[in-house]
């Protein structure tokens, strides 16, 4: 039994999804021909109280999308250190918006309208870039999968408004927050500027992001979606797995999270683990002591047939998912106990 914790994109469409995928009815979607494409991006837009929503290859291409279009080069963004939109798509910012980025040091990687106003720039002094987008992102990947709440977020927009900011949503886990405070998907609609939200990650799609914005912003999203070579044509197969998922698959992430708090519970008994992050999700980190190297440690659990990545020289990371069961948390206690 292999059992993979290595990130939740790892997941199979489940049998349900394939008869979904297989059935869809497709046309060109750069036409803007594709019904399922349609549907999936008019869903995913009234769900969250937007005018208009596009159907991306990913949650990076969403992102990046965003970014550019609501920057122009020079220009200059507000976001954590550690947020996935700085770390993890490749420098994209400074390549796709030629816009530079203002990291503020947040707990956990959550910002508070505090730090954003000490970044923010005058925007009468001509020697500085001009502060024009701020990046959330919910849940919080390097901070162990915390999250924010609609209140939390609601002060950072009136700062944000207050000073004449865009703010963007790397939703890449929404529904894992949602699914937590029990907060509405409409109250996102209202705060954010743009959203991004991933279906591949907890909602068990193959492929698939959706931005989520004015229709203004759509239209030129989708114009800079075009010249970046991400324009699709019968995509519907991809988008009728979107709908599917949105329709079946996301309440059963609190399950994700039980089991992510189940994983915890057994960590706590490992005497090489120092510390364990505070579990709000599906997103297990833990420290190991100085003395063993993280990549020694996920090659060691990779030979007992547990798969997990490194998330520092001694950190280590385990992400559940749809495609992680009661079955293989049951075996992972037995092999970590044994360990
Ligand atoms: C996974 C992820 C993304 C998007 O990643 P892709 O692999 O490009 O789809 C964006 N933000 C966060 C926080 C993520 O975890």
């Amino acid at each position: 039994m292999i059992i993979d914790l290595r990130s939740d994109t790892v997941t199979q469409p489940t049998p349900g999804m394939r008869e979904a995928m297989f059935s869809a009815p497709l046309g060109d979607d750069v036409f803007g021909d594709d019904p399922t494409v349609n549907a999936l991006e008019r869903k995913a837009a009234t769900m969250f109280g937007m005018e208009a929503a596009l159907f991306c290859a990913s949650g990076t291409m969403t992102n990046q999308l965003a970014i550019r279009t609501h920057t122009r080069p020079g220009d200059d963004v507000i976001c954590d250190q550690l947020s996935h939109v700085y770390l993890y798509e490749g420098g994209g910012i400074s390549v796709n918006a030629l816009a530079s980025v203002s990291l503020a040091k947040g707990e956990r990687g959550k910002l508070t309208p505090d730090l954003i106003r000490e970044h923010i720039y005058s925007p009468a002094d001509p020697h500085k870039p001009l502060s024009r987008l701020v990046v959330l992102e919910n849940t919080m990947n390097k901070g162990g999968g915390c999250y924010y709440t609609v209140p939390e977020i609601a002060a950072i927009r009136r700062t944000c408004t207050e000073n004449g900011l865009l703010l963007h949503l790397d939703g890449a886990r929404l529904f894992n927050a949602l699914v937590e405070t029990g907060e509405p998907t409409e109250a996102y609609g209202q705060l954010f500027d743009s959203i991004s939200i991933c279906l591949s990650k907890g909602l068990g799609c193959p492929v698939g992001s959706l931005l989520l914005g004015k229709a203004d912003f759509i239209k030129q999203a989708r114009r800079f979606r075009k010249l970046m070579g991400g324009g699709w044509r019968q995509a519907g197969f991809l988008a009728a797995a979107g709908i599917y998922a949105l329709d079946h698959q996301v309440d059963r992430l609190k399950q994700d999270h039980a089991r992510a708090r189940r994983i915890g519970a057994f960590l706590e008994r490992l005497p090489e683990v120092q510390e364990i992050f505070p579990i709000d999700t599906n997103i297990v980190i833990f420290r190991l002591p100085e003395t063993i190297l993280a990549t020694d440690y996920v090659d060691q659990l990779a030979t007992k047939g547990i798969r997990s990545v490194t998330f520092g020289k001694h950190l280590v990371r385990f992400v559940t998912h749809h495609d992680f069961t009661d079955e293989h948390l049951a075996e992972m206690e037995l092999l970590l106990n044994r360990h």
